[in-house]
C-alpha cells in the first residue's frame, strides 16, 4: 500500500472548523486507498500562550517541566483531529510522539531525534487506521518528554516519513509553496514546481517557513518534500533530490534570490601573520555559541593580516566583548565593526561551474549603485554583504536581472 505523511502547521488547525477541513483532506486521501500519518502542530499561537503562561508562574521555567507543557499542545490538535476522521467514518487512533516511538536525546527545547520504532505505527497503518501524531516531541533516554525546537513538527513528519519509508511527505500550512524571492518584496516573484535540498535551505524563509532540520533529514533519507497550502488546491512546490533531470546542463540555474537582514561584520585588524591566529580567534566564539558566517582574510604585504567576518546582528554585542580581549592577546593593532548591513545571495545549483553568473550579479549591483562589501560563493550561491537599507531593492534588481520574474 503507498503511504504518505502529511503535517499541517499550527495555522491549518487554529479552529473547530479548520481542524475539520483538515479532516476532510485526509479523508479523501485515505479514501483512495492511500494510508495516512497525520503530523499536526499546536493549535494556532498555542505554543507561545503555554510559553506566556511558564513565564508568568516561574522566572525561569525548568526545562523538564516547559517541555511537558509544550506538549501538550500537539496532544489537543491531534486528538480533536482524531475525533473529527471518526465522524467522518474513518478509523483513527492518535499518538504522542512516544507513543509514535520517537526516541531523542535529552536536550530539552531542542532534541534531536535519535531513533523512530515504528512498531506501533505499523500496527495501526496494517490495520487500517490513519494515525495522528503530535508533532514536535519524543521522548528521550531518560524517559522524559522532549520537545524539538520551534517549528519542529517539520522534523517530526520528515523523520516518520524516512523511518516508515513513506512516498512522501507532504506539508500544508498557510502559504502555497516556496518562491523565487520574499513576495512582500519582490511582487513578480514565481512560485517555484520544483528545488533541490540544498537550494531550500538558503530560500527556506521565502514563502513556506520550514524547520530546516527537516530539509536536512529530506536530504539524507531522500524523502521528496511537497509544500502546498492546507486552505485550497493550488499546487505547491515539491523538494526532492533530482530537480531539473528533464534539463540537464543547460537549464536556468539560478532558482532564487535570498537575504538575510540584521547582518554585523567585524574586522580585526594588522593580525600577526603566524599559524593559530584564526584558530585563536573563532575558536572562543564557536564555543561561547556564536555562529560566524563570511569570513574573509587578506593576504599580508608586512606580515600582518586583516581577518573580517560576519555575525547575527543579535549576537554582535557578546562578539564585541570577546573580540575586543582577543584582539589583545593576540597583538592584533584593533578591531572595527558596522552595523545594519545584509547578505544577498543569488542561489542555484551549477552556478559554481559555468562563468558569469558572479560577474552578472556584480554587474547587476554596480548598475543599482549598491556598493558590495564582502563576497562569498558555495556551491550553490554567490553571497555579497552590502547596507541593510539597500537590501530590498537588491534583491528587487538581481530578481529581475537574473530574469527570475519570467517563466
Ligand atoms: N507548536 C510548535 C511551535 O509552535 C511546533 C510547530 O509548530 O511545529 O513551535
Ligand atoms: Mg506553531
Amino acid at each position: 500500500m503507498s503511504l504518505v505523511v502529511h503535517k499541517y502547521g499550527g495555522s491549518s488547525v487554529a479552529d473547530a472548523e479548520k481542524i475539520k477541513n483538515v479532516a476532510r483532506r485526509i479523508a479523501d486521501v485515505r479514501k483512495s486507498g492511500t494510508g495516512v500519518v497525520a503530523v499536526v502542530s499546536a493549535m494556532g499561537d498555542t505554543t507561545d500562550e503555554l510559553i506566556g503562561l511558564a513565564h508568568s508562574v516561574s522566572s525561569q521555567p525548568h526545562p523538564r517541566e516547559l517541555d511537558l507543557l509544550l506538549s501538550t499542545g500537539e496532544l489537543v490538535s491531534c486528538t480533536l483531529l482524531t475525533m473529527a476522521l471518526g465522524d467522518l467514518g474513518h478509523e483513527a487512533v492518535s499518538l504522542t510522539g512516544s507513543q509514535a516511538g520517537i526516541h531523542t536525546d535529552t536536550s530539552h527545547g531542542r532534541a534531536r531525534i535519535d531513533r523512530v520504532d515504528t512498531a506501533r505505527m505499523q500496527k495501526e497503518l496494517a490495520e487500517g487506521r490513519i494515525v495522528v501524531v503530535a508533532g514536535f516531541q519524543g521522548i528521550s533516554a531518560d524517559e522524559d518528554i522532549t520537545t524539538l525546537g520551534r517549528g519542529g513538527s517539520d522534523t517530526t513528519a520528515v523523520a516518520l516519513a524516512a523511518a516508515l519509508e513513506a512516498d512522501r511527505c507532504e506539508i500544508y500550512t498557510d502559504v502555497d509553496g516556496i518562491y523565487t524571492a520574499d513576495p512582500r518584496v519582490v511582487p513578480e516573484a514565481r512560485k517555484l514546481d520544483e528545488i533541490g535540498y540544498e537550494e531550500m535551505l538558503e530560500l527556506a524563509n521565502y514563502g513556506a517557513k520550514m524547520h530546516p532540520r527537516s530539509i536536512e533529514l529530506g536530504a539524507v533519507f531522500q524523502v521528496p518534500i511537497y509544500v502546498a497550502s492546507s486552505f485550497n488546491q493550488t499546487p505547491g512546490t515539491l523538494i526532492h533530490g533530482n530537480a531539473d533531470k528533464k534539463q540537464m546542463e543547460n537549464r536556468i540555474k539560478v532558482t532564487g534570490i535570498a537575504c538575510t537582514t540584521n547582518v554585523a561584520k567585524i574586522t580585526v585588524r594588522s593580525v600577526p601573520d603566524q599559524p593559530g591566529m584564526a584558530a585563536a580567534l573563532f575558536e572562543p566564539l564557536a564555543q561561547s555559541g556564536i555562529s560566524v558566517d563570511t569570513i574573509v582574510q587578506n593576504t599580508s604585504e608586512d606580515r600582518t593580516t586583516d581577518i573580517s567576518f560576519t555575525v547575527s546582528g543579535t549576537d554582535l554585542p557578546a562578539a564585541l566583548a570577546m573580540v575586543g580581549d582577543l584582539t589583545r592577546e593576540m597583538g592584533a593593532a584593533g578591531m572595527v565593526s558596522e552595523a545594519n548591513l545584509a547578505a544577498v545571495s543569488v542561489v542555484g545549483s551549477g552556478m559554481q561551474h559555468t562563468p558569469g553568473y558572479a560577474s552578472r550579479m556584480f554587474r547587476i549591483l554596480a548598475d543599482g549603485k549598491v556598493n558590495i562589501d564582502m563576497i562569498t560563493t558555495s556551491e550553490i550561491r554567490i553571497s555579497c554583504i552590502i547596507k541593510e537599507e539597500q537590501a530590498q531593492e537588491a534583491v528587487r534588481l538581481l530578481h529581475r536581472g537574473f530574469a527570475l520574474d519570467q517563466e
